[in-house]
């Protein structure tokens, strides 16, 4: 036999889990283990429990959430955004880049020999 609930009762939890299945993560940090997270009230009233006012977070960012260390808009925001990075954006000119300092270190380096090679003619 199942136990009871109250009359009344909202199983707020399961309810969010269920309606944001593709989204078991915490919005805010990322974390991903779907045993440990809580679901907030965004708007701190436990009542009021509409999906669009409930938010998964893990423990730590929940609190931080209450505490009002993080805001409600990014936590919503974050839902929102998709999860996968866009290297591209990021990484666009690291090979220039990266051929720049190879060229600049090779001449540096031709430097120092040329150098080199005087100093030790003069002091033959
Ligand atoms: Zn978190």
């Amino acid at each position: 036999m199942q136990p009871k609930q109250p009359k009344g009762h909202v199983n707020y939890r399961k309810r969010a889990l269920e309606h944001y299945h593709d989204r078991l993560h915490c919005w805010y940090c990322g974390f991903g283990f779907s045993q440990i997270l809580e679901v907030a009230h965004l708007d701190g009233r436990r009542e009021n429990n509409a999906v669009a006012n409930l938010a998964i977070l893990c423990p730590t960012c929940h609190k931080m959430l209450d505490l009002g260390l993080i805001s409600k808009r990014i936590v919503i925001a974050m839902r929102d955004r998709s999860r996968i990075g866009q290297w591209s954006k990021r990484m666009k000119d690291t090979g220039k880049k990266a051929a720049a300092t190879r060229k600049c270190n090779v001449a540096a380096l031709q430097r120092k020999r040329h150098l080199a090679a005087v100093k030790a003619a003069e002091t033959k």
